[in-house]
């Protein structure tokens, strides 16, 4: 088991911190961020001020140092309120910001992990067309200028979907230097700073949802970077980088879920409690009292899920099956969820400047990235099975 950085006192404090942000200045500006598709600027400057760009980046090199098992309560509270504000740094405690942390060279972690934790944003760019749920089919090429280890990398190739893309100042780009084989999946990864030479963002993404969360394409066009790009030093390295990152990823996605589905419960009671028909509060209504009753059994169920799964990875008895599950498990039940809140709220759940529409759409997307559920049964079935043919 791994210790953690920060004392139980501590964290209480930073989590009771991240509760009052979440409800008392985020919340009441909802709308605002929906209508402007941004999170504003001063909310932006709030969380990096309280270092929560780096709340999981370890504490030597300027982040908040959190572990797993506290990383999922903070998700649960961000979780709370729309969810591009905790997009704005989810890449970098995440996907992007772990890659770095679990594979990065000192060098590396010394040069790019303290600008994450001040508010610099890391992307991840793993998925491209053809290469989604399957990135051993990625194109993107990096190929050595010369035959000398120290020689630059040359990296050509389209990335797509990328979160943060436009506001990025680093792009943790997965790319194929040589065929799979034997040996491995030929993937390695490198460290691209947004302003190099050749490196284009696309522009923004129109999505279904989390609106002021942002997406585009990105393209590398003949990019060159040092040999001190390399994450790791090794070409090997990117696909395991990738897989451990995007598993690690899933707990705390499935953390966040838990958190919405709580704000959908929540909605959904105080209107059941307060909104009638023929005089009486619809939560009076034994069917109404049944859609409440399955959406806290679900985010009860989620929660004891997900704190389960962060032991278990913190103490390495399970980094494969229970990362997928929780993150099976929950986001599906944030989907119904949400759902359930639109129900209860009946015509008006179908309204804009309702929460729960906004949440219905928001919740759409955890069922597709960092592993499409498909691909989350995929991973426990096939576990499952080679665990007992071993
Ligand atoms: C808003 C948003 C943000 C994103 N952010 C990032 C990011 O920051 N970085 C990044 O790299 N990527 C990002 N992604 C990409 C995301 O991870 C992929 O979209 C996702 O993994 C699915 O891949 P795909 O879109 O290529 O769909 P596909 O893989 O083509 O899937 C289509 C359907 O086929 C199913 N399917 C695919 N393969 C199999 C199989 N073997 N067996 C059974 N069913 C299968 C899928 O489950 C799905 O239902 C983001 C996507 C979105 C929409």
């Amino acid at each position: 088991m791994t210790t953690a950085e920060v004392s139980d006192e501590d964290f209480r404090e930073i989590l009771a911190q991240t509760r009052h942000f979440v409800r008392s200045a985020v919340v009441p500006r909802e709308q605002e961020i929906l209508a402007n598709d941004r999170v504003p600027d001063d909310l932006r400057e709030q969380a990096a001020k309280m270092g929560l760009f780096g709340y999981a980046i370890p504490q030597e090199f300027g982040g908040l140092g959190l572990n797993l098992a506290q990383d999922v309560e903070m998700a649960m509270e961000l979780g709370y309120t729309s969810l591009a504000l905790r997009s704005m740094f989810g890449t970098n405690n995440g996907i992007a910001g772990q890659v770095l942390v679990g594979f990065g060279t000192d060098e590396q972690k010394t040069q790019w992990l303290e600008r994450l934790a001040t508010g610099e944003v890391a992307s991840f760019a793993l998925t491209e067309p053809g290469a989604g749920s399957n990135p051993s089919g990625l194109r993107t090429k990096a190929v050595r200028d010369g035959s000398r280890e120290d020689a630059d990398w040359i990296i050509n190739g389209d990335k797509r979907f990328i979160t943060n893309a436009p506001i990025a100042d680093l792009f943790v780009v997965f790319a194929r230097s040589r065929p799979a084989d034997d040996n491995g999946a030929g993937i390695a990864v490198f460290l691209v700073p947004a302003d190099a030479a050749g490196v284009q963002v696309g522009v923004k993404d129109d999505k279904m949802g989390q609106e002021g969360a942002w997406t585009s394409d990105v393209s590398f066009t003949d990019v060159r970077v040092p040999a001190g790009a390399l994450i790791g030093g090794s070409e090997d390295i990117g696909y395991r980088a990738a897989m451990t990152s995007l598993a690690r990823g899933r707990v705390h996605i499935a953390a966040l879920a838990v958190g919405i589905a709580q704000r959908a419960l929540d909605e959904s009671v105080g209107y059941a409690a307060t909104a009638t028909q023929g005089g009486k509060p619809i939560g009076s209504f034994q069917l109404v009292q049944a859609m409440l009753a399955d959406q806290q059994t679900g985010v009860l169920a989620g929660r004891a899920l997900v704190r389960d799964t962060a032991q278990r990875w913190l103490s390495g008895e399970d980094r494969r099956i229970a990362p997928s599950a929780a993150k099976l498990f929950c986001t599906e039940m944030a989907g119904n969820v949400a759902d359930l809140a639109v129900q209860v709220h009946g015509g008006s759940g179908y309204m804009r400047e309702v929460p729960v529409e906004r949440i219905y759409r928001d919740v759409r997307l955890l069922r597709l990235y960092e592993g499409t559920s498909e691909i989350q049964r995929l991973i426990i079935g096939g576990n499952l099975v080679k665990a007992a043919q071993a």
